[in-house]
């Protein structure tokens, strides 16, 4: 290893053919929320620390161990956010979006959690981001859950991943639920880990989700909602299943699937995999009708979601590389000087091309055959007496000399 100062753990340096598939998975999300009619928006990577541990909430793992929380000079406790979703909800206030109700925006970029590193998990990592604040209407849900779908398919990773989805139901419904599953993981304290025995208090519906197999036989016995469902909890999973349907896009009730906080109503979902070991949730959100009004906002229903952009980096085939058109081979000192408002010219008129910065004719003709440029442009003293440049198919071989003005012509010609 080398001396010089290293990489922080859980952070990546992310470069050649990675970089193009996460740019890939970038380009494939901006291109399909136009298509939605999301608007782009940007958020501080910091916010105060109370934005994320009142929206995300004190019992959840991230805030109380995986949040980077620090002072600043001022004497003021922020936090990099861990997510998008609470800093937008304190944007949606502070910006008075609410007259703009109901808003979809997207947004995308580095999110950081204290956790331990393995394959898929790191401690700085990036998501792309969807919501809709301000609409109560489980179309809005729908159209979510069309846009996830179409990012994947986009993406040719739909293959193998399955949507879950599951209803946490209305406020009434999901105090009788929680009241019967606290009675009966209540009866079977004895066989359960320790963390979940913390949850029972706090965050009981957390335990449906433990990964800990001790917690297993009791999550599963614990009863489902669906027994709960008020009418009209019931008539809105009714009508985004059926909008679903509609759309053609399949799903898979997950009872088992909750989101632990109190806000959190009606959907909630994941986009599932196989392939990715145990990191295999790729894209998942819900309805949370409650979270702008716990920030101290109006009441607001709203519903998102968040995807791992290295998850889905890691699935996605790497793109075609993006390649030059042509490499410029100039001949001598006269010839480079030239050459020096050539290749601007080209790249004003959008002929992607290089020029190195030194080297004979020899090892530049190297190296454009090295770059997979397409074409090498050759500029020799006296074709640049003519007003011409050859022009060198690198692939078939062929030359023909090209008059200067008519280069980038030429270039997309061919
Ligand atoms: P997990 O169960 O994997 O910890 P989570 O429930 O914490 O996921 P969310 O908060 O819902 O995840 O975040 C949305 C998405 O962000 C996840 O589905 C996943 O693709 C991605 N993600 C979450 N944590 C990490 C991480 N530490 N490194 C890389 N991607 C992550
Ligand atoms: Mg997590």
């Amino acid at each position: 290893m080398s001396k010089g100062p290293q990489r922080i753990r859980g952070t990546q340096d992310i470069w050649g053919e990675e970089a193009d598939r996460f740019q890939a998975v970038v380009a494939a999300f901006e291109r399909i929320r136009r298509l939605y009619g999301f608007s782009r928006v940007e958020t501080p990577v910091f916010e105060a620390t109370a934005v994320f541990s009142r929206s995300i909430g004190e019992t959840t793992d991230v805030v109380s161990k995986e949040m980077y929380t620090f002072e600043d000079r001022g004497g003021d406790s922020l936090t990099l956010r861990p997510e998008f979703t609470a800093g937008l909800c304190r944007a949606f206030i502070s910006e008075g979006w609410q007259q703009l109700a109901p808003l979809k925006v997207a947004t995308h970029g580095a999110v950081f959690r204290y956790e331990r590193p393995q394959k898929g998990r790191y401690r700085q990592f990036h998501q792309l981001d969807a919501e809709i604040l301000g609409s109560d209407s489980p179309l809005a849900d729908v159209e979510l859950l069309v846009l996830a779908d179409q990012l994947l398919k986009d993406l040719g990773i739909a293959e193998g991943v399955t949507l879950q989805l599951n209803t946490l139901g209305d406020a009434e419904t999901r105090d009788a639920w929680r009241a019967a599953l606290v009675a009966h993981f209540e009866s079977h304290r004895a066989d359960l880990s320790e963390d979940s025995l913390a949850r029972l208090d706090k965050n009981p519906l957390r335990i449906l989700d433990s990964k800990d197999p001790r917690d297993r036989p009791a999550a599963d016995s614990a009863p489902d909602i669906d027994a709960f469902l008020s009418h009209d909890a019931r008539t809105f999973f009714d009508k985004v299943t059926a909008g679903l349907d509609a759309a053609g896009i399949a799903w898979e009730r997950n009872a088992r699937l909750v989101r632990g906080l109190d806000y959190y109503r009606h959907t909630a979902f994941e986009f599932v995999t196989d392939r990715l070991g145990a990191q295999g949730t790729v894209l998942a959100g819900g309805r949370y009708d409650g979270l702008v009004e716990a920030l101290g906002g109006p009441h607001t229903p709203a519903v998102g979601w968040a995807a791992g952009i290295e998850r889905l980096a890691m699935l996605a085939a790497a793109p075609a590389p993006a390649g030059i058109d042509a490499a410029i081979v100039p001949m001598g000192e006269a010839a480079e000087s030239a050459a020096i408002g050539l290749v601007a010219d080209l790249r004003r008129a959008g002929i992607a091309c290089d020029m190195g910065y030194k080297g004979n004719m020899k090892k530049r003709m190297q190296r454009a055959n090295a770059s997979g440029a397409r074409f090498a442009i050759i500029l020799g003293d006296d074709e640049l007496a003519r007003g011409e440049a050859a022009v060198k198919n690198l692939v078939s071989g062929e030359q023909a000399n090209v008059p200067l003005a008519g280069l980038a012509e030429a270039v997309r010609a061919r």
